[in-house]
């Protein structure tokens, strides 16, 4: 999180906070009035529910803000009116005036608005910063550290094969502020040998150097002694090969280096009638990278969802019109949002209504106010499990793509828009040439690092709006959104040479694999089931034809 964003979320979180003080003042103000014709005469049950309300918001919503005193006493004030209601007790309330004036003292201006320490959220739960997220979409930056530059374009060359954006730099003293300035998502280093005992010792500086760039480093030695690993290990390396370095290999492991960094945020909704209150709780989510939509009309909720497909619901319970309870109910009815966590964030203190609040199919259950970390914490820790298992779900295991099933729901959802917006769309079939060949040749070990190497190349090489599936064994299906055909053909020919370009090793031996791939064009195949027996006949008559090609249905 750089100084200037977390500063400007600041300022977001202060404003929100000033803008609550001001409101609060005139309800304050309105209850000193109510509160001294309450005194004079007797009351009603009517006025005195609506006290409750106005109280039990007030004793919700100040601590959040950072009225922490204002908020106790509100609480105690709301306890008394509920006892006042179950007994019945309408007579003229005499002290009230008092208690409602202490409430106002507590808003002073010298009321202290510093955050506490328990209100910092800790520096891990931060996900990426702003600028991150609005660039995720490009191709991860590579950076390689070497001694000699120039044996290192080999190197380049094959890591350029992925599509990653590739830059290098001397280790020499300039190193650290060039990193700092081409912000690199990794760095590779190549160390030199320990020939030149001096270059070595300055090179390891440069790297210790480097680290506070806060890029995952993955070392590249000449030997794997135990020295070399410890020296790598103190450097907090996030890998570690031996040259010649295997290619495949080491983008296996930038690959699941990267994986997290490339994630995107998490979609978070947060529903609440006290639309400050919301606004202040998306600011808190959004300050550590997440994804956030608020809701202040629980009518409009089911298409709200719809919409904007939430990974997780943060849920007020008490609502004009409608209890969040219900809300929750109602959600879990779809079957499709029936894993979604909904997290209550409510003023609520009975227990019992926190019990049935979780029995109607809530995760968790926090009281108002809620420190900022706490908030934080809960949510993460609920969305990033509810990601796993979604991934864990619809994602192949050896590749971390889409499962046969689901990228061919995603071709229904993508057909069904680019008819509705008129824009073209291709589907692609792949399969590996003489798979079975390389799998009794070298292994099946082996086999399964040529699938993987060829899953990396087509997520790095194709946009973050396309879709990429395993279709079967060592079959990928994807489809290209907004793209001609003779764009997929020039994109498809593109990957076939990249791939057939990489060097696989096994043991002392190097060999290369090649691919097919059959192109149908919705243009020309108006519908999904069109679209997959295209695709198949052109890559029947890819195989046919020779292999290593691209065919156009
Ligand atoms: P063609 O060029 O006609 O596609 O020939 P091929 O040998 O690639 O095709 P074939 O369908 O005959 O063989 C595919 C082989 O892929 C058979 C199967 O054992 C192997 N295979 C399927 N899934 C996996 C896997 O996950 N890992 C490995 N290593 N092999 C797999
Ligand atoms: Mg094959
Ligand atoms: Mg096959």
């Amino acid at each position: 999180m750089n100084d200037q964003i977390s500063a400007e979320f600041a300022a977001r979180l202060d404003q929100l906070r000033q803008q609550y003080a001001s409101r609060l003042e005139s309800d304050l103000c309105q209850l000193e009035r109510d509160a001294q014709l309450m005194a004079s005469s007797d009351t009603d049950a009517g006025q005195l529910h609506t006290l409750h309300q106005q109280l039990h918001k007030l004793a919700g919503s100040s601590g959040t803000f950072g009225f922490e005193q204002l908020g106790i006493l509100a609480r105690a004030l709301e306890n008394t009116a509920k006892q006042r209601i179950d007994q019945a007790d309408f007579s003229p309330w005499q002290e009230l005036p008092a208690r409602v004036a202490e409430l106002h003292q507590a808003l002073s201006p010298q009321a202290d608005l510093t955050p506490a320490a328990d209100r910092q959220v800790p520096a891990h739960l931060y996900q990426k910063t702003s600028e991150q997220i609005s660039e995720s979409g490009r191709p991860a930056r590579i950076m390689l550290l070497a001694d000699d530059l120039t044996i290192s374009d080999e190197l380049l060359d094959a890591l350029g094969n992925f599509g990653y954006e590739l830059t290098k730099t001397k280790a020499d003293t300039g190193a650290s502020s060039f990193i700092d300035e081409s912000n690199p998502d990794l760095i590779v280093v190549d160390l030199p040998a320990e020939d030149d005992r001096n270059a070595h010792e300055a090179f390891l500086e440069q790297c210790e150097q480097c680290r506070e760039s806060a890029a995952p480093m993955v070392f590249l030695t000449d030997s794997m002694d135990f020295d070399v690993r410890l020296k790598v290990a103190q450097l907090r390396g996030a890998g570690h090969f031996i040259k010649p370095v295997d290619i495949p290999r080491l983008v296996d492991r930038i690959e699941s280096v990267l994986q997290w960094r490339n994630a995107n945020p998490h979609r978070i909704l947060v529903v609440d009638d006290d639309e400050m209150l919301a606004e202040h709780y998306a600011t808190v989510l959004r300050q550590v990278g997440m994804n956030v939509a608020t809701l202040a009309e629980p009518n409009q909720l089911l298409d709200r969802v719809q919409q904007f497909r939430p990974e997780l619901i943060v849920m007020d319970i008490h609502m004009p019109g409608s209890s969040g309870i219900d809300l929750a109910r109602m959600i879990r009815l779809q079957v499709e949002w029936l894993t979604m966590p909904i997290i209550y964030l409510s003023g609520e203190r009975d227990s019992e209504i926190q019990m049935e609040a979780i029995n109607s199919g809530g995760d968790d259950f926090l009281v108002k106010p809620v420190s900022e970390a706490h908030l934080v914490a809960a949510v993460t820790s609920r969305v990033t499990r509810a990601r796993q298992l979604s991934e864990l779900m619809s994602r192949d295991s050896l590749t971390g793509l889409l499962k046969h099933s689901v990228i061919k729901e995603q071709l229904a959802i993508e057909v069904k828009r680019a008819l509705r917006t008129q824009t073209p769309l291709c589907f692609v079939m792949l399969d590996i040439d003489h798979f079975k060949k390389v799998n009794d040749t070298y292994g099946h070990g082996k086999g399964d690092q040529v699938i993987k190497t060829l899953a990396h190349m087509l997520h790095q090489r194709l946009r973050r709006s396309d879709s990429i599936g395993r279709y079967g064994g060592e079959e990928f299906a994807v489809v290209l959104t907004d793209c001609t055909p003779e764009h997929a053909l020039l994109i498809l020919n593109d990957i076939r040479e990249a791939f057939s370009a990489i060097l696989f090793a096994s043991g002392d031996t190097h060999f290369s694999v090649t691919l097919s791939a059959g192109v149908a064009s919705l243009v020309d195949h108006p519908d999904c089931a069109l679209l997959l027996e295209a695709a198949d006949g052109a890559l029947y008559r890819a195989k046919t034809n020779g292999r290593n090609r691209v065919e156009l249905a």
